[in-house]
């Protein structure tokens, strides 16, 4: 192995705690490379709900999450650290280097990865949207059915179905008013899992709201011309024109080859001690995937974990190091 190839931490999922471990990570004068499944930094605030609102981050009364991602992404770049994304890590090896302790990781690419510390911050797993098994899905999808939202001014005066009873379905329905030409809602139950206030605010709102309908089929070339839907009560079917679908039917979200690194997790959670120690050495992790008694899964609560983990870590690899980094506004240069 080539020396310069050793990173003295990797974190491996870059949604907003893996953002906020590489900044202090960079704080810290740590080599750091952040590995992601998908094709771009943000996590769940990037892929899930990036038009939504967050109320409760600390220092933000109102921010919209992809703003979140943005300014997380810009201050985790700050250090420059090495940015692997589009890949999974599927193994772990133990190895050792000039008598030090350390992992190497083999990615879905083939890639090989050496570190001298990992911080899991994987959130829910690598996640996939629940797709509709539906003869010309597939055709469509990415220009015309939609799993997430990227930018809602693709949907600017267009006719756009939505499926799903759901936070995302209804409040993308919500949100959606102000862009689109025409809401439909459909839902396959007359019950919504979303929040009471946003299915009352649905119900106050332009949008056309169909009880116990299920997405039948979708006609069209090489656009969307027309979709049929079925009540699953009576049969019946309606026929309508829409330009856009979006599907908001849950996500499957798996650990994968984690699983089978020997962590100790309890109900799909990895556990942590304190200091976001796992049960292996040298591996931590922290946010959303992690569980320690108390733990909550918030934005605001990851970011100490992510703290904490790094500072841990530092010491960890440097054990002369002080693990309070001391505070970044009395530091002597920019952090
Ligand atoms: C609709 C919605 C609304 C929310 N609103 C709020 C809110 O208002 N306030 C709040 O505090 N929280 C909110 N949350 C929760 C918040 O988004 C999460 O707590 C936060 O995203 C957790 O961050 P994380 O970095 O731990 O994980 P994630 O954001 O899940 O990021 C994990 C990253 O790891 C990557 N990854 C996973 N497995 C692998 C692998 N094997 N290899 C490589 N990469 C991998 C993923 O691709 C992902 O990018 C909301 C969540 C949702 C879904």
């Amino acid at each position: 192995m080539d020396p310069n190839d050793l990173y003295d931490i990797t974190i491996l999922g870059g949604g907003p705690v893996g953002l906020f471990a590489s900044f202090y990570a960079g704080l810290r004068h740590m080599k750091t490379k952040i590995i992601d499944a998908l094709p771009e930094l943000g996590g769940q605030l990037t892929a899930l709900y990036p038009e939504k609102y967050i109320y409760d981050v600390a220092g933000f009364p109102t921010v919209i999450a992809k703003d979140l991602a943005k300014n997380l992404i810009e201050q985790a770049l700050h250090h420059h650290p090495t940015v692997c994304l589009n890949e999974r890590i599927e193994e772990l090896h133990p190895e050792e280097f000039e008598g030090q302790h350390i992992l190497r990781l083999t990615g879905s690419h083939g890639a090989i990865h050496y570190t001298k510390a990992l911080l899991l911050t994987v959130g829910i797993g690598a996640f996939a949207p629940r797709k509709l098994e539906l003869e010309n899905a597939e055709k469509f999808e990415n220009r015309f059915i939609h799993y997430f939202v990227k930018d809602k001014s693709i949907f600017q005066d267009k006719d756009i179905l939505i499926v799903g009873g759901g936070d995302s379905a209804v409040d993308w329905a919500l949100n959606l008013q102000d862009t689109a030409k025409k809401v439909t809602l459909i839902h396959r139950r007359d019950e919504f899992r979303a929040h009471e206030d946003s299915v009352e605010a649905l119900m106050n709102s332009d949008a056309v709201v169909k009880l116990w309908f299920e997405l039948d089929s979708i006609r069209g070339d090489t656009a969307i011309e027309s979709v049929t839907i079925r009540n699953n009560k009576t049969n019946e079917t309606e026929t309508f024109h829409a330009d856009h679908i979006l599907l908001n039917l849950g996500f499957m979200a798996s650990l994968g080859p984690l699983k089978n690194w020997g962590l100790e997790i309890e109900k799909g959670d990895i556990k942590v001690t304190s200091k976001m120690e796992t049960n292996i050495e040298c591996i931590y992790a922290a946010g959303d995937i992690v569980t320690f008694p108390g733990k909550l899964k918030l934005l605001a609560t990851g970011f100490g974990e992510a703290a904490i983990a790094v500072n841990n870590i530092k010491t960890y690899i440097d054990p002369k190091a002080r693990t309070f980094p001391g505070h970044s506004s009395e530091m002597k240069s920019t952090p």
